[in-house]
């Protein structure tokens, strides 16, 4: 298999033959992966196009933000995780722009009915574990809860930034290292034979010697329509938006149980992979869980409902009942949320079958590379793409980077 990687300075021959640049690469979507991985690109000295469709609800828009530094369960999350608080804890510096980034409680609340300790095996697997505590201790920590909802919490010190503003710092950055950035909806690959030299928009061609899909939940429709195939699966989430919200909220409180990982891994099994590509078809009864975080400007997310189909049509979503169902699971735990004016939003979130990204080049094809599926992309997506984008400048077919190495697309392809 030969995957070129061509470098150099830009060539002026157009698709059609008419004067037109070709980048290095052209990233297609900027939520957290494309943003950084376009910025990590441009560091090394690279053209690059960033498109993004303009989407206002993607899934780094609707995002808490949590950097869940301590979740790393082996050798490989634990080392992405280490070197990923370590950049956010520089980062807006780095980029020289606020990514709001601060450490905070977060509560893993559990009801009154669960006893507690039978969860802690289940922490107890994380390099830092959460510490459980009474439902007094959790209220000391946030006491807008109320008391009598909740039957205790896992606790731990957790990361967080601004996913509006550590996008926005990232582009920044980006296009002062001369990065070009396009609003426009890429409605297709070019192909031609086993290689893809750019991409076409519904006004133009852009020609790229390398083309990255970073686009969330639509990646793999996008491949699909190119006649490319990736072990990429979506949820559809939603959210309330609540712009202003005068109550302070001290800590991001999500549930200790949240049930939609089960529903991931059947969504994502090998036996469920077809299902994907065929009509829209419901695997899982949607989920709830709830959660909510405020951020420093006051506005707050309220979470999450999870869908699992595997069409992107959202017309057939509720969304009066979503609200309803949304804000009903957070003011029992919080009523100083009840009432408060806000808005549903609606996003897609995708993930891989291992919990670890699919990067890399798609094998039998030149030109293209996929960069998405993160599972908690806030806590370990910074380095993979910094090990990424150099692994890409240094020419070499085959990563020598071990632990890129692992998250390439082609360890199910090939298996
Ligand atoms: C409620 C909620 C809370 C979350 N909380 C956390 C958390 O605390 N910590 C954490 O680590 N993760 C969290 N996540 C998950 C995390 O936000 C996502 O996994 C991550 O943001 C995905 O980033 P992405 O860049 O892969 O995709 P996206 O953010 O979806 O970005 C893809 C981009 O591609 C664009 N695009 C798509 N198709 C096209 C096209 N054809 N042409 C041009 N552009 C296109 C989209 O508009 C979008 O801007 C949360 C998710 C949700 C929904």
């Amino acid at each position: 298999m030969v995957w070129p990687l061509l470098y150099g300075p830009c060539s002026r021959t157009g698709l059609k033959g008419e004067l037109m640049e070709t980048f290095d690469w052209i990233v297609i979507g900027n939520g957290l992966a494309g943003a950084a991985l376009s910025y990590e690109l441009a560091r090394l000295g690279l053209s690059v196009l960033l498109v993004d469709d303009g989407n206002a609800d993607s899934a780094t828009r609707c995002s808490y933000g949590g950097v869940a530094y301590w979740s790393g369960t082996d050798a490989i999350t634990q080392e992405l995780c280490e070197q990923g608080i370590k950049r956010h804890r520089q980062l807006s510096d780095e980029l020289e722009a606020p990514t709001e980034f601060r450490e905070l409680d977060l509560l893993l609340t559990f009801a009154p009915d669960v006893d507690g300790s039978r969860l802690e095996k289940q922490y107890g697997q994380f390099a830092i574990a959460p510490r459980l505590i009474s439902a007094q201790e959790a209220h000391a920590l946030e006491p807008q809860l109320k008391l009598d909802a909740i039957g205790g919490a896992f606790t731990i010190k957790h990361g967080h930034v601004n996913p509006l503003k550590t996008l926005e710092a990232f582009n920044q950055a980006f296009r002062r290292l001369g990065g070009q950035q396009m609003i426009a909806s890429v409605t297709g690959l070019v192909r031609v034979k086993n290689r893809i030299t750019g991409i076409l928009t519904a006004t133009q061609a852009y020609a790229a010697a390398n083309v990255a899909v970073a686009a969330g939940g639509y990646s793999r429709k996008l491949l699909n329509a190119a006649q490319l195939s990736v072990p990429l699966y979506h949820t559809h989430a939603e959210i309330m938006a609540l712009p202003q919200v005068e109550q302070s909220l001290r800590t991001l409180i999500m549930p200790a149980v949240a049930s939609r990982f089960d529903a991931e891994a059947t969504a994502s099994a090998p036996a469920t992979d077809s299902l994907w590509d065929g009509p829209p078809h419901k695997i899982a009864p949607p989920i709830l869980d709830t959660g909510v975080i405020q951020f420093l400007d006051g506005s707050t997310y309220i979470g999450q409902i999870s869908r699992f189909r595997t069409d992107l049509d959202t017309s057939l979503i509720d969304a009066a009942q979503s609200e309803a169902s949304l804000r009903q699971g957070i003011t029992a735990q919080l009523p100083c949320l009840a009432n408060l004016p806000g808005h549903w939003r609606h996003c897609l979130v995708t993930f891989s079958r291992d919990d670890l990204p699919l990067i890399g080049p798609l094998p039998d094809i030149d030109g293209v590379h996929v960069f998405s599926g993160f599972t908690s992309p806030f806590a370990m997506l910074l380095p993979v793409a910094r090990r990424f984008a150099q692994w890409v400048h240094s020419g070499q077919q085959q990563p020598s980077d071990a632990l890129i190495e692992k998250m390439l697309v082609t360890r199910f392809t090939h298996a």
